[in-house]
């Protein structure tokens, strides 16, 4: 028996224990992990790590000596495969049972897969776990010809960090700008000709049909039959919650699990947190999402953990993340979701700008390029929903703290 199980050994399940510790939770805590490793930064699977500019000890979350200081057991390699919240116990993948307090369910979400033939064969990537950027890493050097499907962030990132390494890369989005689902056009249209200048072939409304090979990738068929060839194909076309076990057990939800303020389920005692959990985000206008950031991950596991050790407050954080492509910092704030209208801070040809996004003339969101000033300053403004001035906001040299 546990006073707090947590489930995942990402980024939500190390800050959910390591806010528990800090706020002097006395009680006995346990991670149980699928993947083999200790808690670990994911971000840098598709940046410095996947570079090489990192060994694996530089992205690990806490050192060993951490969790076994602050007596929170670790039991690696298993997989919870059901809960049962009357009971307050969970099942192990091996069979084996244990017994809760209080659940917080963390566990991400896995690499949503092709669904068209040739979508497993070798070669064919996912990017989630160490595991993940370990294999293809050792099938580099056989690799001259990398397709990279997904023009999104992380997509993007394995490009750069591949074109570097003197790849031949092709990245097929299938809407018609890279990081649609995230960015403005402004921003979409920079990435591009940012790659294209390094020498990546961004095809735009490009449609796959399936992954051609036998025994191994060879190439991807397009929709008019062409087949670009390629010894590794990398797919970033998002995640699927990983949260089976919660919603059999009765966890209202769909995609992902629903939580309230507090990060509670609608199950007793069972909160989840991070990537899984569908939550209202006051910075979206209270629109009900799923936040895939290191930033949600650890201000969600502070808010269970707050809830547990009675001293709630409810989740009212504002959304920060960044992506690092080349010589390129990306550093976002806010959110942009429902924006209607956009001012470039800055000239992008000097790869040195920031994007606003507004709504009625508010401030949303900033996208900053290599401009970490606009970054600092721009955060009251999107906290504060300040509506700045639009001549001074798109003047540079106006700093935004002026504002
Ligand atoms: P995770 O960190 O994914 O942890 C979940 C853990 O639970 C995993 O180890 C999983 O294997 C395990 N698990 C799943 N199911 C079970 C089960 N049933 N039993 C036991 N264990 C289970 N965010 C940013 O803010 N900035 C970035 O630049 C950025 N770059 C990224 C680059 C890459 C390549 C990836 C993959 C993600 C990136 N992210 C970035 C997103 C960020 O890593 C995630 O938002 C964050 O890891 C979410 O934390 P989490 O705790 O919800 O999930």
């Amino acid at each position: 028996q546990y006073d707090v199980l947590i489930v995942g050994a990402g980024h939500g399940g190390a800050q959910a224990a390591v806010a528990l510790r800090q706020n002097k939770f006395e009680g006995t805590i346990a991670i149980v992990g699928d993947e083999p490793e200790l808690p670990y930064e994911r971000p840098p699977l598709s940046k410095e790590y996947f570079s090489g500019e990192k060994s694996f000890e530089r992205i690990m979350i806490r050192p060993a000596a951490f969790w076994a200081d602050r007596n929170v057991e670790m039991l690696l390699g298993k997989r919870v495969t059901a809960v049962d919240p009357a009971a307050h116990q969970v099942t192990l993948s091996d069979g084996s049972t244990l017994s809760y307090g209080k659940l917080i369910w963390a566990t991400g979400g896995a690499p949503r897969r092709l669904s068209c033939s040739g979508n497993d064969l070798p070669g064919v990537h996912g990017v989630r776990t160490r595991e993940d950027a370990d294999r293809m890493l050792a099938e580099m050097e056989r690799t001259t010809n990398v397709v990279v499907i997904g023009g999104g962030y992380i997509g993007l990132e394995a490009a750069a960090v591949l074109s570097k390494f003197g790849k031949k890369v092709t990245v097929l989005e299938a809407l018609d700008r890279v990081l649609a689902r995230v960015a403005g056009e402004a921003l979409s249209r920079f990435y591009e000709a940012e790659h294209r200048a390094h020498g990546v072939d961004v095809q735009l409304g490009a449609k796959v049909d399936c992954i051609v090979g036998e025994g191994r990738v060879t190439g991807v068929r397009m929709d008019d039959g062409t087949v670009i060839p390629a010894d590794m194909v990398i797919v970033g076309i998002g995640i699927v919650p990983a949260v089976e076990p919660l919603v059999a057990a009765g966890a209202a939800g769909a995609n992902g699990v629903d939580v309230d303020e507090y990060c509670r389920t609608s199950l007793p005692d069972i909160y989840a947190i991070g990537d899984c959990a569908m939550h209202s985000n006051a910075f979206a206008d209270g629109a009900r999402i799923r936040l895939e950031s290191v930033q949600n991950a650890n201000d969600q596991a502070t808010t269970a953990a707050k809830h547990i050790l009675g001293a709630a407050e409810p989740y009212h954080a504002v959304p920060w993340f960044w992506s690092n492509q080349y010589d390129l910092r990306l550093q976002t704030m806010g959110l942009s979701i429902g924006y209607d209208e956009t001012i470039v801070r800055g000239d992008p040809a000097n790869r040195s700008f920031s994007v606003v996004y507004l709504k009625n003339g508010k401030v949303l969101a900033l996208d900053c390029v290599n401009a970490v000033k606009d970054y600092v300053q721009g955060k009251a403004l999107v906290v504060g929903g300040h509506s700045p001035d639009k001549a001074a906001l798109a003047d540079p040299e106006t700093p935004l703290k002026s504002l």
